[in-house]
């Protein structure tokens, strides 16, 4: 089962949780504050091999996984 990243919308905490395909990770909840609905950080495998220029967004930096260093995907 693969591992994906979130992150809350509300705290920006940070944590991995186990999805199946499919699951959009709207049923997670922070385990800091307990916000529902995080959002799910794109791992840098999607993100390079999607190939579709412009697709990039600041959520997607496969640096940080954040979009907060402010430097270009690679
Ligand atoms: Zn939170």
């Amino acid at each position: 089962m693969p591992i994906y990243e979130y992150q809350c919308a509300q705290c920006g905490e940070k944590f991995e949780a186990r999805q199946s395909f499919g699951e959009d990770g709207s049923r997670l909840n922070c385990p800091k504050c307990q916000a529902s609905n995080p959002r799910k950080l794109l791992s840098s495998f999607f993100t390079t091999s999607s190939g579709a220029a412009g697709s990039f967004s600041a959520d997607s930096c496969p640096t940080c996984s954040s979009g907060v260093c402010g430097l270009p995907p690679m």
